[in-house]
């Protein structure tokens, strides 16, 4: 079992995660090797914008469903990523199989 640290995404990452792999009638499948597609928990850290280049924020962590396929990337126990929102956002929605709609502390301005 491995972490996978995905390192900062975006709305336009997330939104490939999908386009990656093919749909058929049970679900998604590898384009490598036709292997069916699984998915983990991504912990996602909430950064603010502003504070770039540094990763920092008000500490939320928001789950979010990370698709793999279990040959090709191996055994994934989970993942990591981080995501930079704007100070002015006082929500953050994260696309992907299910839409998460999570208030930040502090957000808005
Ligand atoms: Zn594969």
């Amino acid at each position: 079992m491995t972490v996978k640290h995905l390192g900062q995404i975006t709305d336009e990452i997330i939104d490939n995660w999908a386009k990656e792999y093919e749909q058929r009638a049970d679900g998604f499948h590898c384009r490598n090797c036709g292997s069916q597609i699984g998915q983990v928990t991504c912990h996602v850290s909430i950064h603010i914008k502003e504070f770039e280049p540094t990763c920092a924020g008000p500490g939320k962590v928001v789950p979010i469903n990370f698709p793999f396929c279990p040959k090709c990337d191996g055994d994934i126990e989970y993942a990591t990523a981080c995501y930079h929102i704007p100070l002015w956002r006082s929500y953050v929605v994260l696309p992907g199989s299910n839409f998460i709609c999570i208030p930040v502390k502090g957000g808005q301005k």
